[in-house]
């Protein structure tokens, strides 16, 4: 099934997310709805809190990367469909590098975002299964992107405070429900 995805301006989507237990009602429900949801909206990546769950749980799928706008990117990131339940980043490092993020939250809208170039994170899996792994570039930044929004954290927060004033009216069209998708979404102010 098809979940709206929320839009900026939610709260839900500010919200430091809750870890969950192995017995959470419809789990693996939960999961094929947001791959669902993720491929219908083109994404790479989708967390519990962006279709109103406030749970610590994301998953992501690099491989639509592969193909689209990837020519800047020429890791390959086919083999990297996963779902992070619980997760920790342990530790991040390397070099801050930029690229363009986008958000499904936030549609219409790409800044360039500096982040490191590798973290270790210790999750589960939906088997329950510990795993702590190590990710590098393209891999550590959608896990990062992802990661942020469990932790209440959007992408236009680390702009500069001139950016997000130029940006200020195209997000509160985002909220109010001013623009056109092509993906369900569930907008805070839409009248
Ligand atoms: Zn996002």
């Amino acid at each position: 099934m098809i979940l709206p995805i929320v839009a900026y301006g939610d709260p839900v989507l500010r919200k430091k997310a809750s870890p969950i237990s192995f017995d959470y009602p419809n789990l693996g429900q939960l999961i094929n709805d947001m791959y669902e949801t993720m491929y219908n909206a083109k994404g790479v990546g989708l967390a519990a809190p962006q279709i109103g769950l406030s749970i610590r749980l994301f998953i992501v799928d690099g491989a639509p990367m592969n193909d689209s706008e990837s020519k800047e990117n020429d890791e390959d990131l086919s083999d990297f469909k996963k779902i992070f339940i619980n997760p920790t980043i342990l530790s991040e490092e390397g070099e801050k590098w930029g690229f363009a993020e986008g958000c499904l939250s936030i549609p219409g809208i790409r800044e360039n975002i500096n982040r490191q170039s590798q973290l270790t994170i210790r999750y589960f899996d939906e088997n329950g299964q510990e795993h702590t792994e190590t990710y590098k570039g393209m891999r550590a930044r959608i896990i990062q992107h992802e990661y942020d929004h469990i932790e209440g954290v959007l992408f236009t927060d680390y702009l500069s405070p001139l950016k997000r004033q130029i940006l200020f009216s195209k997000l509160q069209r985002i909220t109010k429900g001013g623009i056109q998708v092509e993906y369900p979404m569930r907008f805070p102010k839409k009248k």
